[in-house]
């Protein structure tokens, strides 16, 4: 399939597989995939590593801010890198996962990690995930999807997920923890997550990859005529 060169945003609820999803467009494809989470998560860490933000989730956002200018945070061979330092692992942990929604509110945060995400949309062909990836970041973007699945659905996937990769999971520590991601994302002040209103909505709860699949090509197909 020869798709031209657009802007494909994928936002939603936590562990829809958007980032499953959005890799596999990418290759596809031959698109550049940019997961904006890992950015989101990636200062986090920072902010936990340099006591920015408290165990009850108090952030200094002065003090943040300030160090943000000299943090290098970006993408490399293995994933998401500060400096050279590779944090791909530590940045997948629930000691983040719990952390990064409260990082994300913080409009300073959201400034810096804007300004990297819209540096890869110059050139076109990126699939980029998030969740406000097709309200703000791009809000040009020539397809954009919703994704969403039943709380339950996407809570067995991501402890199947944690516990593939090796890591003892509570199933209810999941469900909760993504439950109260989606909550504050929902409802923060600075682009909060909500379906753009040109976005094409997939429930993927009783979907296979596959599917998805399917479905993806058919909506390029009809509307790029490709
Ligand atoms: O996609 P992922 O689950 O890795 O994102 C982690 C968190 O980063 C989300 O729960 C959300 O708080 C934040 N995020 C965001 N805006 C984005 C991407 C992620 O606020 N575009």
């Amino acid at each position: 399939m020869q798709v031209p060169d657009i802007i494909i945003a994928i936002d939603g609820y936590s562990s829809t597989g958007k980032s499953s999803f959005a890799k596999i467009i990418a290759n596809e494809f031959s698109f550049l995939y940019l997961d904006s989470g890992a950015l989101y998560r990636g200062v986090t860490l920072f902010a936990i590593e340099n006591g920015f933000i408290s165990e009850d989730n108090t952030i200094d956002v002065p003090a943040l801010d300030k160090a943000l200018e000299n943090l290098d945070l970006h993408f490399g061979k293995e994933g998401t890198y500060i400096g050279d330092r590779c944090i791909e692992k530590e940045i997948r942990s629930l000691a983040v996962a719990s952390k990064v929604s409260p990082i994300a509110t913080v409009a300073e945060v959201r400034a810096f990690v804007d300004r990297k995400l819209r540096e890869f949309g110059k050139n076109k062909r990126i699939v980029m995930d998030g969740r406000d990836i097709g309200t703000t970041v791009f809000p040009d973007a020539e397809l954009k999807i919703f994704m969403t699945a039943d709380p339950l659905v996407r809570a067995r996937r991501r402890a199947a997920e944690m516990e593939a990769k090796g890591d003892k999971t509570d199933l209810q520590d999941v469900l909760k923890n993504l439950q109260e991601r989606d909550y504050i994302d929902s409802h923060r002040e600075v682009s909060p997550l909500t379906q753009a209103k040109d976005a094409i909505v997939l429930d993927n709860s009783e979907m296979t990859m596959d599917d998805q699949m399917d479905w993806i090509r058919k909506i390029i197909a009809e509307r790029f005529g490709c």
